[in-house]
């Protein structure tokens, strides 16, 4: 069964069509990019799948139900997980507490990590760590960790609730362009070795290029192409929206993932 499955999925504000009839199909194991110039309705559209957005029309299917219109919490229980959603407490706590945290949110319970629970999950938390590669800095506090670092505890944190479809929206914002290529190649790889799908956005093409298995191309909420990296990068619209934007299409010399 497709995991994800948008049809004709629409969103204005105001008068503005944020996201206009996009259909698309996202499969389990799946890197699946949303691209498009600023203001093309990308995270509009990730807003409505985790359900901080209501849609205005249309259907977001995620393993046959349909879940647009419902809550953040319960899509989220569903298994559709997102990177970004960093708690305030973020920084008073270490790399480990933070995952062991995520864990425990699983199960519905607030614990006070502070105490007899602190080495409750633990297991589960350092084994979480080693899959992104953070072990090392288990015991550190977030707050004196490097930026890209702070991605990898994000990403650790979101496998904790065992998502089966992962949204990320802009995860390499502000990363250096190797950072980005290793924070995607990882999330690929897991993608696969878990079966879970991705659906990511991203700035830079030739992370795109590189780590996306098939990219979707927005452009002023419309969907105008779609593709693997071959096609999109040859689609003639799809260069004309980009135009001017500094966007490379031009394969890497010596292009490597
Ligand atoms: P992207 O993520 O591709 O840059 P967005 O989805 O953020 O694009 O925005 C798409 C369009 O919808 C833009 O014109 C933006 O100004 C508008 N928009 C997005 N969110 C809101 C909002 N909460 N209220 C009003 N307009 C919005
Ligand atoms: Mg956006």
């Amino acid at each position: 069964m497709t995991l994800l499955s948008i049809a004709h999925l629409s969103k204005s504000f105001d008068g503005v069509q944020a996201v206009d009839d996009v259909s698309f199909d996202l499969e389990a194991g799946q890197l699946l990019a949303l691209i498009g110039p600023n203001g093309a309705g990308k995270s509009t559209c990730f807003n409505m799948i985790n359900g901080q957005l209501k849609p205005g029309a249309g259907a977001i299917r995620f393993e046959g139900h349909d879940i647009a219109g419902m809550r953040p919490r319960d899509i989220w229980r569903l298994g559709v997980g997102r990177t970004f959603q960093i708690a305030a407490t973020f920084n008073s706590m270490t790399v480990l507490e933070n995952v062991q945290m995520a864990l425990l949110s699983r199960e519905r319970r607030i614990y006070s990590l502070f105490g007899r629970v602190a080495s409750w999950k633990e297991g589960e938390a350092l084994a979480l760590l080693d899959l992104v590669g953070m072990t090392a800095h288990a015991r550190r506090s977030c707050a004196v960790l490097a930026y890209g670092d702070v991605k990898r505890v994000e990403l650790a944190m979101a496998l904790a609730n065992h998502p089966k479809l992962l949204l990320m929206d802009e995860p390499t914002a502000g990363m250096a362009p190797q950072e980005r290529n290793e924070l995607m190649a990882l999330t690929a790889r897991l993608a696969k070795e878990r079966n879970i799908g991705v659906l990511f956005t991203e700035h830079s093409m030739d992370v795109v290029f590189s780590h996306a298995d098939k990219l979707i191309v927005l452009a002023r909420g419309r969907l105008i192409a779609q593709g693997d990296a071959e096609a999109i990068r040859n689609d003639a619209r799809v260069r004309e929206v980009y135009l001017g934007t500094g966007a490379s299409f031009a394969p890497r010399a010596g292009a490597s993932t």
